[in-house]
């Protein structure tokens, strides 16, 4: 006994699909990609950065770049390592951003770029008030939010400040404490961190 094919009859059935959206190319959402290119160009971002969130040709992007900063985009990879964000002193930016990101979602309700731009300034803020050196600049801010979003850094609970921090998707984290908790050895050394505990 044969089962009866899906209702795909009719003559309509093959032009029934809605046609596809062609590319929104009015000058509203124009304005609106070029305004978040300026945004992002302002606060440091590469080129790859650029094409990667702003649906604007890549020579317009390059030439917004150019005019804003006053010299072409750096060529060269962007950083791809995820041990980077686990460095002591970087792990302590990286895990104020990313608290500042999710904060940005789940009470500001934003999403995707301007979830990630709007914890970089918390960021920046934050930074400004305690007077640390910044060690994230906004691509690593961008690549940290990649890396988390993918799964390939995540954030644990220290068992003693209960501050979440990034930490390696695959560490084993029963009984994890922070570096800031329990600094290695040389972290001291050299210059103590700023505000301790924060
Ligand atoms: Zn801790």
């Amino acid at each position: 006994m044969d089962t009866h094919p899906a209702a795909t009859s009719g003559p309509a059935a093959a032009t029934s699909r809605p046609l596809p959206a062609p590319a929104r190319k009015s000058v509203l959402h124009d304005l609106e990609q070029t305004r978040l290119a300026i945004e992002m160009i302002g606060l440091g971002a590469r080129l790859q950065v650029l094409e990667a969130e702003v649906s604007l040709p890549r020579e317009r992007l390059t030439r917004l770049y150019k005019e804003l900063r006053g010299a072409s985009p750096p060529k060269g990879m962007l950083p791809f390592s995820t041990d980077w964000f686990l460095a002591w002193r970087p792990n302590a930016h990286a895990s104020m951003l990313l608290g500042a990101y999710r904060f940005m979602i789940r009470a500001g309700h934003l999403d995707g770029i301007r979830a990630t731009l709007a914890a970089f300034r918390m960021y920046r803020e934050h930074l400004c008030v305690t007077g640390e050196v910044a060690q994230l600049s906004f691509t690593r801010a961008w690549m940290l939010v990649r890396f988390y979003e993918r799964g390939m850094l995540q954030l644990a609970r220290c068992q003693c400040c209960r501050g979440e921090f990034v930490v390696c998707a695959h560490a084993a984290r029963q009984r994890y404490i922070c570096g800031l908790c329990l600094p290695p050895a040389r972290a001291g050394k050299c210059r103590r961190p700023g505000p301790a505990g924060a």
